[in-house]
Order: C-alpha cells, then sequence, then structure tokens
C-alpha cells in the first residue's frame, strides 16, 4: 500500500524544512510519497525543496511557472500522485500530520474520503473565525450537497474518489465541493487546529473571497433566482401602488398630481416584469453551467 501526500506551498521558505522533517518522521513507518507543490514561490521554497529531496528519492517536486492558487497546486498534486490513498495537507503545519494514522486507521475499515473537522483554530483572526464560520454555514444552505461544517482541505481519499476528481474538467475547482459531490463513503475525524509554524497566511482577504465565490457559484445556481423572486416581489408592490394611487386620485383629486398614478403604477409594474424575465434567463444560464461543468451524471462504487 502507498500513501501519497499532497503539499502545496507558496513562499513558504521559513518552514518547509520543518514540514519535511515532520512528515518524514510522521510517516517512517508507512510506504509514501511526499508531493510538494510549489505554486510560484518567489523565495527560497524552491531551493529548499531542491536540496532536501535527492535524499528521498521516492518523493516528488511540482513546481508551477507562476501562482496558480491553492486548489490548483491540489490538482497538479492529484495528477502526480500514485498512491492507492492520498491525503492532502497545508504546508504549514497547522494541521497535525499525527492525524494521517488515524485517517489510515479509517481507510483501512473501508471509508473511502477520511476529512478533518476542526475542533478549535488556534491562532486565528476574529474575523477569520467568523468569515469562516459563516462561509460554511451559508454554502450549507445554498447548496444541495452537504459539505461537512468546519473542514479544511486537509483529508485522505481512497484511489477510486481521486480518479474520480481527476474525470471533472470544471476549471474554478472548490475541492472540499468537489470531493463531497463525487460521494462514497465518508467520515470525520475531530482535531484542533494549531497555530502556523512560521510565517504569515498566504490567503488573503482577497483570495478567501474568490475561494467562497467558487465554492458558492459551483454548487448552487440559486442566486441566478433572485431577481425572479425580487420580480415578484416588486410585482405584488406595483399592484400595491396601482390599487393606493388609484385610491387617492378619487378620493383627495385636488392635491394628486396629474399623471403620478399611472406613471408609478407603469415604473413599478414594469421593474417587475423585467425582473422576473432576468430570473427566467437566470435559470436557463444556470442549466447551461451546469452543462458546461461536464460532470458525469453519476458515479458508480466498483468497490
Ligand atoms: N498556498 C498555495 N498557494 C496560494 C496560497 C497558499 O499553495 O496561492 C498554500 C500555502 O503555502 C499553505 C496552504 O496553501 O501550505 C494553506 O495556506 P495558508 O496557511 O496561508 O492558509 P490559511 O491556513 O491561513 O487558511
Ligand atoms: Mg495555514
Amino acid at each position: 500500500m502507498l500513501l501519497s501526500v499532497i503539499v502545496p506551498l507558496y513562499n513558504e521558505e521559513e518552514i518547509v524544512e520543518k514540514t519535511f522533517t515532520v512528515l518524514e518522521e510522521e510517516l517512517k513507518n508507512v510506504e509514501h510519497e511526499l508531493i510538494f507543490v510549489n505554486d510560484g514561490s518567489k523565495d527560497k521554497t524552491r531551493e529548499i525543496l531542491e536540496r532536501l529531496l535527492p535524499s528521498t528519492p521516492y518523493n516528488k517536486i511540482v513546481n508551477f511557472s507562476r501562482n496558480f492558487g491553492h486548489q490548483a497546486a491540489f490538482s497538479a498534486g492529484l495528477d502526480h500522485a500514485e498512491g492507492d490513498a492520498v491525503v492532502i495537507i497545508d504546508g504549514d503545519l497547522q494541521d497535525p500530520p499525527s492525524l494521517i494514522h488515524e485517517m489510515l486507521e479509517k481507510w483501512r475499515e473501508g471509508y473511502q474520503v477520511v476529512y478533518a473537522q476542526r475542533n478549535k483554530r488556534a491562532g486565528e483572526t476574529i474575523f477569520k473565525k467568523f468569515t469562516a464560520f459563516a462561509f460554511y454555514r451559508i454554502i450549507g444552505k445554498l447548496t444541495s450537497i452537504d459539505i461537512p461544517p468546519d473542514t479544511g482541505d486537509y483529508r485522505l481519499m481512497d484511489r477510486c474518489v481521486v480518479d474520480q476528481l481527476k474525470n471533472l474538467p470544471e476549471r474554478s475547482r472548490f475541492l472540499r465541493g468537489l470531493v463531497c459531490w463525487v460521494g462514497f463513503k465518508k467520515i470525520g475525524v475531530k482535531y484542533d487546529r494549531a497555530e502556523r509554524t512560521a510565517g504569515t497566511s498566504k490567503y488573503p482577504l482577497k483570495k478567501m473571497i474568490r475561494l467562497a465565490l467558487d465554492g458558492i457559484t459551483g454548487f448552487s445556481s440559486s442566486p441566478l433566482k433572485i431577481s425572479f423572486y425580487m420580480g415578484i416581489l416588486t410585482a405584488l408592490i406595483g399592484f400595491g401602488v396601482f390599487i393606493w394611487s388609484i385610491l387617492e386620485k378619487f378620493l383627495s383629486p385636488e392635491t394628486t398630481v396629474p399623471g403620478w398614478a399611472s406613471l408609478m403604477t407603469a415604473i413599478v409594474f414594469f421593474s417587475g416584469v423585467q425582473l422576473m424575465t432576468i430570473g427566467i434567463l437566470g435559470e436557463y444560464i444556470g442549466r447551461i453551467y451546469d452543462e458546461v461543468k461536464q460532470r458525469p451524471l453519476y458515479i458508480e462504487d466498483k468497490k
């Protein structure tokens, strides 16, 4: 049995060496390969990796030509992984590598996806904790697949899951969602998330928002339906305004400006109609989007 461990790295010169030694130490009794995906780091990450790796010829480095992002790094790792089980783990040791043994145990019991679920997050700002909390709740409400709350990308996947993921051609990849989408037997293991060992987060707000949007738009077309519901609401309000302006015209004709009633009614009514039509277009765009993603219609569990 071979275990592949994918580690994305972006400007992590302060910790690569430590990550490498900790992982090697942790996995010394498991046949494994480490796949370091250097996501276009501008610092010494690449040099350090190239110095470290020759002593362990089974490990791999994948160097990107520029920064393509965390999720792309995972995809590259999956493409290069040869293991029967694949673990993806952040390179900053925030996720304890010792958990891998527990994941392997679950995997041997027959679970095909074992995700790590965080109890606590140490050393992260209240803002990050709050946005993460809100994000998992919102995506849970908006989408039909159940993404387990408070799980990051740290997880173990069976070969069959990895092969299915590689089959999904879509561009904006939100791996956590895709793993849920492909299905299979899943279980979570709980852990406390530690602080970063060194360096700073490589996930500024901009990247976080992009990830959140990829997650929501990739798995839900509810935002496209907003204008339809707003249209219905506006049209109802339009009807109310219509009644009111007619009443006003007859009850107090001396104070009503001529033309007000018809103008008001027309504006509100047609706004409603327009929004509803946009909503209908949204329904079709949602379907086109589903087609374009080219996900398979179903996936068989051939175990
Ligand atoms: N990372 C990456 N490409 C990026 C941003 C981050 O490969 O564009 C890597 C980073 O080196 C780290 C992991 O993704 O190993 C998680 O990033 P980080 O720890 O900054 O995220 P946080 O834990 O703050 O959410
Ligand atoms: Mg981190």
